[in-house]
């Protein structure tokens, strides 16, 4: 048997939200910990396709600062082709996730976690109750990982983890349009983000959006994956809609991308030592596609999990409690979410029904309370 000296007590692989507040959290217990990130994080870094809104109560969370913030709204339009529009009032930001990931993971870096950037991971391996891992600059014996590195995460596809069902995954494409701050609030208003829906004539699974930046459209379109026949041509119908072409009239193409977005929990989010974090383990909102707010706290609750489990000297527990934290917090009204949104997208009468209701009422007391 090899003598193993620990390097670090928690390892995440991911600097996105979950794995930077995850880091964040880790350090400021005292844990000795690193975050691997395979790109360079901040403005000149990795661009990450993302609609990039978020709540006004996670700006103040978090503090994040005004000047970061590329636009704040104060409603969000809900269009269906067949005609029908739908306003809901709902104050929020949205940002470059450039900017916000290196937010965060400076935070991380202040509260003493060690960030290593433009070092992906290559190798997992087991040795007795730790691990070796091995990344294309280093290898690191280990306690707990943390995965955090997204939807196709390389760190439980080595650990042979089962992958998300395809009705759990959802393919999106984005377009990030530039132009002048006062076209956008011309033809968007100044503070509205809109989203777009139609089963039957537009997405049969997803909505499309057109997110204000500050002098940037993002362009976004999303369907769940094993619909899809041509995503170009699918994603050109919803550029071809009027409110679309008079909106990106004259705007130059700037970024084109396609990304997943999980809709649905992994088979498991925890196996010895290893927790699934954020969109690595599907913990997403699957009516909307938010997941900023949830990677953070699924990071963070992981971290707590196991302060409480060491504490308790309950390690046998740590999959159970890390489960049960989550369903606590939110992971219960998500998996509520996911039963519904097959009913919302069943056909457009419910989903124009569910909209209606979405103007009034938030979506899980639409879900929670029967509503629909
Ligand atoms: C098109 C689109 C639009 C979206 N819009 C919104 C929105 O408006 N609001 C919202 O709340 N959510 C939105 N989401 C969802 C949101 O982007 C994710 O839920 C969120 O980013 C999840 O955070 P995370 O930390 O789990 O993972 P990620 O943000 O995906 O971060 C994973 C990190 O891991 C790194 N990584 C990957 N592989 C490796 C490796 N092998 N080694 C080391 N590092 C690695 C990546 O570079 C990345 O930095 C959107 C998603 C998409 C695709």
């Amino acid at each position: 048997m090899e003598n193993l000296k620990t390097d670090f007590d928690v390892f995440i692989i991911g600097a996105g939200p979950g794995g930077s507040i995850a880091g964040k959290i880790a350090a400021e217990n005292g844990y000795k910990t690193c975050i691997i990130e395979k790109d360079m994080i901040g403005d000149k870094g990795r661009y990450k396709a993302c609609g990039g809104a978020i709540g006004w109560e996670l700006v103040e969370k978090i503090d994040y600062p005004e000047e970061k913030i590329s636009r704040k709204f104060e409603s969000l339009e809900l269009h269906h082709v067949d005609g029908d529009r739908f306003s809901k009032k709902g104050k929020g930001a949205t940002i470059w996730r450039s900017t916000f990931d290196k937010f965060l993971s400076d935070m991380a870096v202040d509260s003493g976690a060690i960030l290593k950037e433009s070092e992906p991971l290559i190798n997992i391996e087991k040795i007795d109750s730790l691990y070796r891992v091995s990344t294309k600059k280093g290898k690191y014996i280990v306690k707990y990982i943390i995965a955090s590195d997204g939807a196709t995460s390389t760190t439980l596809k080595l650990l042979g983890w089962p992958y998300f069902e395809k009705k759990n995954l959802i393919l999106t494409i984005t377009k990030e349009m530039k132009t002048s701050k006062a076209f956008i609030s011309k033809m968007l208003g100044s503070d509205t983000v809109h989203a777009f829906f139609g089963i039957k004539n537009l997405i049969p699974i997803g909505y499309a959006w057109l997110f204000p930046k500050a002098e940037t459209i993002t362009v976004g379109w999303g369907n769940q994956i094993n619909l899809v026949n041509n995503s170009r041509e699918e994603f050109k119908k919803f550029e071809n809609l009027t409110f679309v072409k008079n909106a990106l009239k004259g705007t130059e193409l700037k970024i084109f991308k396609s990304h997943l977005i999980p809709v649905g929990l992994r088979p498991k989010l925890y196996e010895d030592n290893v927790f699934a974090v954020g969109d690595a383990g599907g913990i997403v909102d699957p009516i909307s596609g938010k997941g900023i707010p949830y990677a953070m706290m699924s990071g963070q609750i992981a971290i707590e999990t196991i302060k409480t489990c060491e504490k308790r000297d309950r390690l046998d527990k740590l999959g159970i409690y890390y489960e049960k934290n989550l369903d606590k917090k939110f992971l219960r009204v998500l998996k509520a979410k996911r039963i519904a949104r097959d009913q919302i997208f069943q056909n457009d009468e419910n989903l124009k029904k569910f909209l209606s209701l979405w103007e009034k009422y938030r979506s899980s007391e639409i879900i929670m309370k029967r509503l629909l």
